[in-house]
């Protein structure tokens, strides 16, 4: 019998992060203070975070050890297990070969709860007592929300109105791990009560529920803030995704030609890459790294690296980053995970740096191949992770019409089943594609009034 899955064991669960940054030609650039455009240190973040992250967030050192206790909870769902696909492999008849990493058998059913443990452990060490946080389709509240559990934290999340309202199964998730979820834009806030007073019907928006986050964390000494992806600490900790990787390619014999994530803030694709891209690095390997995003949201291809704010309103510090400007919308394409305006700054170095590569994808592309997909290997995969096995696709078939073997390795870093919406709208043909106009583009990046990078650092 053929073998599809390649599992490891509890001890292979790698026993530390690997911070990228160790190895970059080109270290990201600081954040700046919005009012000054001075670089900030690390104190400016003691409101928000504790510092154990803070020092991981401007840590040179290559590798971070994971603590005890936080890898002790890993082995509730780690190692995760990859996959071979012949399944997919026979149906599109290529001679690449396939494989994929499964992040959907953690707990909150994604790669968030990777980050999520450690951050409420370094919380919890330094007396904190509660955590804000902001979620839109709810994916990282959830996470966020066990993890909280575990560590006997408080867990306050800030919940996109409109989705709080449409999907009440991911806020029963966050209510049975103990937590309190709020419609955002809410009363419990001045952030909230301001949007509240001019609309009183306001559906909110991912940037208004971390202002209401932020604020709550600044206000209330008990309270420290949370985020899901984008910040150098949150893609470290996932790195355990990419280290599993390594061993389990290895015992399959192969080493991938290129590795593909979908890519919102940037934590999955940095987890299962950045340890690959080290190979690269140390080892003189050339191993293809490659970002999807969706053309709905396409800031790396075809937004601009600039300095730019993390949230939609303006809050935080001002960060290097691939942009489509801070207070861009994309459209409400089914894969909510992927609709942020900014990429983190570890992946907009490398990107800009010409070490990684991104391409974009469309929904109903993704909806193809996450169908394709089902159909043939059984998971329902999340419709993030449906743009990361486009892609592979495309790679397969390229490699078919070349008449070349290729390995691909792609994350499929959650399932959908809590999305089965958004499959609904796409078997009754509603879901649209949705490209922009180079005016569209350009109108949303001449916007942008964040300070510019500089031609020599950058
Ligand atoms: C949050 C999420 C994403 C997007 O965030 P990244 O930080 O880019 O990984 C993608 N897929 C799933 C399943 C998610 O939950």
């Amino acid at each position: 019998m053929k073998q599809t899955k390649i599992t490891l064991e509890e001890h292979e669960i790698p026993e530390r992060w690997y911070n990228v940054v160790a190895d970059m030609p080109n270290k990201p650039l600081p954040p700046l203070n919005p009012a000054t455009h001075e670089p900030i240190g690390p104190e400016a973040l003691a409101p928000l975070f504790p510092m154990a992250l803070i020092e991981q967030e401007v840590s040179e050192e290559r590798w971070i050890p994971i603590p005890e206790q936080v890898r002790e909870i890993y082995t509730q769902w780690r190692p995760t297990p990859m996959f071979r696909a012949y399944g997919l492999e026979k149906a599109l008849d290529t001679p690449a070969h396939i494989y994929y990493k499964y992040e959907g058998v953690s707990p909150a059913g994604s790669h968030k709860p990777n980050t999520a443990v450690a951050q409420a452990f370094y919380n919890k060490e330094e007396g904190v007592k509660r955590i804000s946080s902001e979620t839109g389709a709810g994916q990282w509240g959830s996470a966020l929300s066990y993890a909280c559990q575990l560590f006997g934290l408080g867990c306050e999340v800030y919940m996109v109105r409109i989705s709080y309202d449409q999907k009440p199964y991911r806020k029963l998730m966050m209510n049975t791990w103990g937590a309190d979820v709020i419609p955002s834009p809410s009363e419990t806030t001045e952030a909230g009560r301001k949007i509240l007073a001019a609309d009183p019907e306001s559906p909110g928006s991912l940037g208004i529920a971390i202002s209401e986050a932020v604020e709550r964390a600044v206000t209330d000494p008990d309270t420290k803030y949370a985020l899901g992806s984008v910040l150098n600490h949150v893609l470290t900790h996932q790195t355990v995704v990419g280290q599993e990787a390594i061993t389990q390619m290895e015992k399959a014999g192969e080493l991938p030609d290129v590795v593909i994530a979908p890519f919102g803030g940037g934590s999955n694709f940095a987890g299962l890459s950045f340890p690959f891209l080290r190979m690269n690095f140390t080892e003189g390997k050339t191993i293809r790294c490659l970002a999807v995003e969706p053309t709905s949201c396409p800031k790396l291809t075809r937004g601009v690296f600039r300095y730019d704010f993390g949230d939609a309103i303006g809050m935080t510090p001002l960060l290097p980053m691939y942009t489509l400007g801070h207070d861009f919308v994309p459209a409400k394409i089914h894969a909510g995970g992927l609709r942020y305006h900014g990429a983190g700054a570890l992946v907009s170095q490398l990107l800009h740096d010409n070490l990684i590569e991104a391409e974009a994808v469309d929904q109903i592309e993704s909806f193809e191949a996450g169908v394709l997909f089902a159909r043939n290997e059984g998971i329902i995969p999340a419709p993030e992770a449906n743009h990361a096995i486009a892609s592979a696709i495309r790679e397969a078939n390229r490699a078919k019409e070349e008449g070349t073997k290729r390995v691909i390795l792609f994350n499929l870093c959650g399932h959908g089943h809590f999305d089965m919406s958004a499959y609904e709208a796409y078997f009754s043909g509603k879901l649209e594609r949705h490209e922009l106009s180079q005016q569209d583009i350009d109108t949303a990046i001449s916007k942008i009034d964040t300070p510019e990078i500089p031609e020599t650092a950058a």
